[in-house]
């Protein structure tokens, strides 16, 4: 079955028409990247973009979420009055999973623990016409890739690592939920123009080398900041030579190196594996307008002209390499894996090799590693480490199980986990290292940051090809390269590990497993969505007040923030990340981390009713009750970070007025603005000197609100004397109208009527 074919087929109808458009208005040849987007505009542009610079508002074809992300995005969408979702849009059970014992038991404790959730997610997405995958399906960006990816889309995601599905041709890009809320709710998504990088694939892979090796040789090319603002677009004759699920690990960890996004163009292994994943019809589809889904045949005669920075790289000469600890573009190539470990101390041996996620859990990932475990077995060699594997989806491990990979992972001592993130995402209930404790794993997942894997800052996490773990794991030390070293059998004789070999598909075709997918309902006009009225973990959304009524006079200042000021000071993750669906209850996290100029710890202010120093958050809950409005002064770029909503949420509903500051980081302020916050600068950055702990503020000139045109602060001090200041802000007539009746969700709801 291909899921919402007729919405392909009318993609692809207007997608050549477009594209002549943007040849036109670009004047040139058009890379990738280009194509897709300038056939994605959400209405006529006259001019061109302009790479970094330009914001343009665009349609994408689809929404993906994952649970965590999904509540907030989803209790947010249900306050926009619409019947069902405006684009098709899915719902992914993987990350609340928790590994420890194995796939069974740890699924029906998940299912216990998180019934609520779950009931809450499945409920929802019925009623409003999401696709839902159940706990156990598996893990969103496979489930994307196998189901939904269509070369030429775009997509955008709840996750960091949706741009997996540029493995079929796609732009999938993570965003945060209020811009998921927004595209299901029918308004267009806003991006600013990426810059494009080329890198050109020459040569081909052979040996131990995989399309992990790709992205890891990249990471330590350009660091974890050198594609921020960029979309990583490949090219050349070398990405042909790379399987469609090998392309969609490179594009997957293209989020490592901050990039937007990354893309493959269309190519005869993507229609294979549409092909073997019942999509026939659509690989079809695909090959009539190949020249609308790669670039223009200029671009890959002079890649020069068309992208702003290109990196060459020889398949023929790629090393597989190792990365980490601690970041995943330390790059080293395996063969100077060892003198690395021994001059910066690396624990040498292996604790756990982890192989599987979403990054690497292709047929033929698991195949290639699966011809190392059974020629492991064939010649008395079992793993040294624990070993660990995570299928990415319910597909691939009944197809695994049956053709008996599993198997001879199981005969090397491996366990086999549910098909969720767990270890990748910290959900690891890991048993026989002491909290603090120095040691390594090696994993062939895409992220390898402190605490990342199991909470342990001491942990040193490597990050590596599906491959390369199963063989460090066999070795069970991180000083061995299996393409020089022996390992001793139990007969005490040295072997030499064969390098890996497998098939990209499988021959009998995939097997589906148990069915994990829940259609929505036709009319689900009559469904309830289940929330415990006494849950702690979800809570439904009442619209805010309109701003409208309001006074914005002889406001109190909560908060006046010194330096940096990201979303994770206003809205810290970690542990508050179980009450993402409470509003009420993370609302308690609200500023924690914000650092004081007044003099005060972090997170803590004077509460001007009571005189004493309390938790802004209590201080902001007391202001509320008493009817007082406050205001939040912030530094230079408040809000940059993540694009988590909550931390533009929480000072809404705990009865903030304004935010002014020297700055912001757009997306926050974009974000403050859909929740109904005045976002305003100061005209002059050192107007931010003037206010004072105990001074009453007033915004004046809301009256005529227009855009463009400045407020004025009337800053009124406790010694009686006043200054005003102008304050700058950048709502446009729209985002006037969202202020104007409390919130974006609030206009588009009285749309809706
Ligand atoms: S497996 Fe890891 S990277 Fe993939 S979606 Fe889950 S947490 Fe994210």
């Amino acid at each position: 079955m291909i899921f919402d074919f007729e919405m392909i087929k009318a993609v692809y109808k207007g997608m050549g028409e477009k594209q002549n458009a943007a040849r036109e208005l670009t004047g040139r040849p058009l890379t990738l990247t280009e194509k897709i987007l300038l056939s994605h505009l959400d209405s006529h542009i006259d001019q061109a973009p302009v790479r970094q610079s330009t914001y343009a508002y665009l349609n994408p074809d689809r929404v993906a979420m994952q649970d965590a992300t999904a509540q907030m995005a989803l209790l947010q969408f249900m306050s926009s009055g619409r019947k069902k979702v405006a684009v098709p849009s899915t719902v992914h059970c993987d990350h609340l999973i928790q590994a420890e014992v194995g796939a069974k038991n740890d699924l029906l404790r998940a299912n216990e623990e998180n019934k609520e959730v779950y009931d809450f997610l499945a409920s929802v997405s019925q009623k409003y016409g999401l696709g839902f995958w159940k706990p156990g399906a598996g893990i969103i960006h496979q489930v994307v890739l196998e189901n939904y990816a269509f070369p030429g889309g775009l997509m955008i995601g709840t996750d960091s690592h949706t741009p997996n599905a540029g493995g079929l041709g796609m732009l999938a890009i993570g965003v945060g939920g209020a811009d998921a809320v927004d595209v299901m709710a029918g308004l267009p998504w806003e991006l600013k123009w990426p810059g494009v990088i080329g890198v050109h694939l020459t040569g081909k892979m052979s040996g131990w080398t995989s399309a992990k090796d790709v992205i890891l040789k990249l990471a330590g090319i350009l660091t974890v900041k050198g594609g921020t603002g960029r979309i990583v677009e490949y090219f050349g004759p070398g990405a042909s030579s790379i399987s469609c699920t090998g392309k969609g690990t490179i594009c997957n960890m293209g989020a490592e190196i901050g990039a937007t996004t990354s893309v493959f163009p269309f190519d005869e292994r993507m229609a294979t594996y549409l092909s073997a994943t019942g999509r026939a019809e659509l690989a079809g589809l695909s090959r009539d307008h190949q020249k609308e889904l790669t670039a223009d045949p200029e671009v890959f005669s002079s890649p020069e002209k068309y992208y702003d920075q290109i990196i060459e790289i020889d398949l023929n000469k790629l090393e597989p390499h190792v990365n980490g600890p601690f970041t995943p573009d330390k790059a080293w190539p395996i063969s100077q894996l060892a003198k690395a470990a021994k001059d910066n101390g690396y624990p040498d041996e292996i604790k756990v090799g982890l192989i599987g996620s979403c990054t690497n859990s292709s047929y033929e990932d698991i195949e290639r590693s699966a011809s190392i475990a059974r020629f492991a077995v064939k010649h008395g060699i079992k793993a040294r480490s624990e070993f660990v594997v995570t299928p990415g989806s319910e597909q691939i491990r009944a197809t695994i199980e049956r053709d008996g990979q599993l198997e001879d992972f199981r005969k090397i001592g491996g366990l086999v986990l549910a098909n969720a993130c767990g270890p990748c995402i910290g959900q690891w209930k890991r048993h026989g290292v002491a909290a603090g404790e120095k040691n390594t794993i090696v994993t062939s997942y895409n992220r390898n940051f402190a605490k990342r894997n199991d909470g342990n800052a001491a942990t040193h996490s490597f990050v590596t090809s599906p491959e390369m773990a199963t063989a460090l794991a066999l070795a069970g030390r991180l000083s061995f390269n299996p393409l020089t070293d022996t390992l001793s059998n139990d007969k005490g004789e040295a072997v030499k590990l064969q390098p890996p070999t497998g098939d990209e598909l499988p021959a009998n075709g995939f097997d589906p497993g148990e069915k994990g997918y829940v259609a929505p309902a036709r009319d689900g006009s009559d469904i309830e969505v289940k929330i415990n009225p006494e849950s702690k973990r979800l809570q439904l959304l009442h619209p805010f007040t309109p701003r409208k009524e309001e006074s914005f006079t002889d406001m109190v200042v909560l908060a006046k923030a010194e330096g940096k000021c990201t979303t994770d000071h206003i809205s810290p993750a970690g542990p508050w990340l179980r009450f993402r669906g409470h509003l009420d209850n993370i609302s308690d996290n609200l500023f924690i981390g914000v650092v004081s100029a007044f003099g005060h710890e972090a997170g803590t202010g004077k509460n001007e009713l009571s005189g004493d120093v309390d938790k802004l958050s209590a201080n902001a809950r007391a202001y509320k009750k008493a009817g007082m409005g406050w205001v939040m002064i912030g530094d230079e770029n408040y809000g940059e970070g993540s694009s988590r909503e909550h931390a533009a949420m929480e000072p809404r509903f705990l009865g903030g007025k304004a935010i002014i500051a020297k700055s912001f980081a757009r997306i926050h302020e974009t974000n403050l603005k859909k929740q109904g916050m005045l976002a305003l600068t100061f005209k002059n950055p050192d107007d931010y000197d003037l206010i004072r702990e105990d001074d009453r503020l007033s915004i004046g000139g809301l009256e005529n609100f227009r855009p463009g045109e400045p407020l004025i602060l009337k800053i009124r001090h406790n010694d009686g004397s006043e200054d005003n200041v102008e304050v700058n802000h950048t709502f446009n007539q729209a985002q006037i109208d969202w202020f104007k009746a409390g919130s974006a969700l609030n206009l588009i709801a009285a749309q809706q009527k």
